[in-house]
């Protein structure tokens, strides 16, 4: 009877697994079956030309990328501004032989043109005349030039044989005269009691005024004095901004006031921050609006009362371009007649041949030229005088030859 059992229980084990397996194989096959085959990749659709706007957006994409760039950058590159540098000035003495070759346009006039004139064989009546009129075109002057002629032809008769050299002497001889080298033509900077000596710097607009200014704050800091700049040409807000940053380069304090605050009230404070720090010399940018003769009368006049009340004005310097010729000459009586001018700055003699322009303006105006501007650099003004600068309007070309 067991076996009987046992023989029933593996039969129907044995049962089991065969149904088993075979439903296993069924499902499996079945499972098989349900995939799908793959359907076949369809051939792409023609793409339609696109049209020529269609490119635009395309060519903006990366545009509107673009500003993420330095939104991001942004702040790594914001560094604290530099503290200006202060540079040491070049020292006065020898700018006007390092400057010399500035002069080139006009020794084209002196050095060659009347060199070769004078140096002809026969120095008749019509070469004299030729000599007059290079000398007028140099905007020498009428009364100068006939003066400086009269002489030249004296002298020239009376030594009868000419080298070149003598000839080259004889002519610088006679413009060191007309330029008259006894002249006191030293910047009053400083005073003997050692309060601030005040130098207002007056002239139109455009003249080189600022620049001088700040190229005088140069040449007293290289002859050791200590120097602050009022900026009281309140009318234009670019001449403080201007005059901080040349003062910024010497180390030198500027005071200023509002745009359009009154120029007087600045030049006053200017002189008192003057006195308050010991400083050898206050330097005073003026603003040069030449309206009528009336305006700036009341404005330079002004200036002048209200800074007298802390003591004098020690110098007052003219401010002329040199390439206005005749026309600057006619600006700048009105100033002379408006202020006491003390000294004039002749700018921009880089940039005219008419170098005759510096003997004009001392005998048309009285004064002496105490500066020259050569140049746009922070060093290219030079004291002024007559003999370098006849030496170097000859140049050191070789006396020409009959052409
Ligand atoms: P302001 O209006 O009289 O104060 O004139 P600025 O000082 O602003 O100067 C006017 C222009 O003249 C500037 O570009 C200066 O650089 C230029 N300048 C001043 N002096 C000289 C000079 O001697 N030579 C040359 N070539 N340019 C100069």
């Amino acid at each position: 009877m067991d076996n009987l059992v046992v023989m029933s229980v593996v039969i129907a084990v044995l049962v089991l697994l065969a149904v088993g397996l075979t439903v296993g194989a069924v499902v499996t096959r079945r499972g098989r079956r349900a995939a799908p085959p793959l359907p076949p990749i369809p051939p792409a659709p023609p793409v339609p030309p696109a049209p020529p706007e269609a490119e635009a957006p395309a060519a903006e994409a990366p545009a509107a990328e673009a500003p993420a760039a330095p939104a991001v950058e942004a702040p790594a590159v914001e560094a604290p501004p530099a503290p200006p540098v202060r540079e040491r000035p070049e020292p006065t003495a020898g700018r006007m032989v390092r400057l010399r070759a500035r002069l080139s346009r006009s020794q084209n006039v002196f050095g060659r043109g009347l060199l070769s004139l004078l140096s002809r064989d026969h120095l008749d009546e019509e070469v004299w005349e030729e000599i007059e009129e290079s000398l007028i075109g140099a905007d020498v002057g009428v009364e100068a030039t006939r003066e400086i002629v009269d002489r030249l032809r004296q002298r020239v008769a009376v030594l009868g044989t000419r080298t070149a050299t003598e000839l080259r002497a004889l002519l610088a001889d006679e413009l060191v005269e007309v330029l008259d080298p006894n002249l006191d033509r030293t910047l009053r900077a400083t005073r003997p009691d050692g309060t601030p000596a005040v130098l207002l710097v007056v002239g139109v607009n455009g003249a080189g005024k600022t620049t001088t200014c700040g190229k005088v704050a140069r040449v007293l800091v290289a002859d050791g004095h200590s120097v602050l700049l009022g900026a009281a040409d309140t009318f234009r807000a670019a001449a403080a901004e201007q005059l901080t940053t040349w003062a910024g380069r010497v180390g030198a304090e500027v005071v200023r006031g509002a745009e359009g605050a009154d120029p007087a009230s600045v030049a006053f404070d200017a002189v008192r921050r003057g006195i308050e720090t010991s400083v050898d010399t206050v330097v005073i940018d003026t603003a040069g609006r030449l309206q009528n003769k009336v305006g700036l009368m009341d404005e330079l006049g002004k200036i002048k009362r209200v800074v007298s009340r802390h003591g004098p004005v020690d110098e007052t310097l003219l401010v002329l371009d040199a390439t206005t010729g005749q026309n600057g000459l006619e600006q700048a009586r009105v100033f002379t007649e408006v202020v006491d001018v003390t000294g004039v700055v002749l700018t921009k003699l880089d940039g005219t041949a008419k170098g005759g322009i510096v003997i004009a303006v001392q005998r048309r105006l009285g004064i002496p030229v105490k500066l020259v501007g050569l140049g746009e650099g922070p060093d290219d003004l030079a004291p002024f005088n007559p003999v370098q600068f006849v030496d170097a309007l000859l140049g050191a070309e070789p006396l020409g030859v009959d052409a």
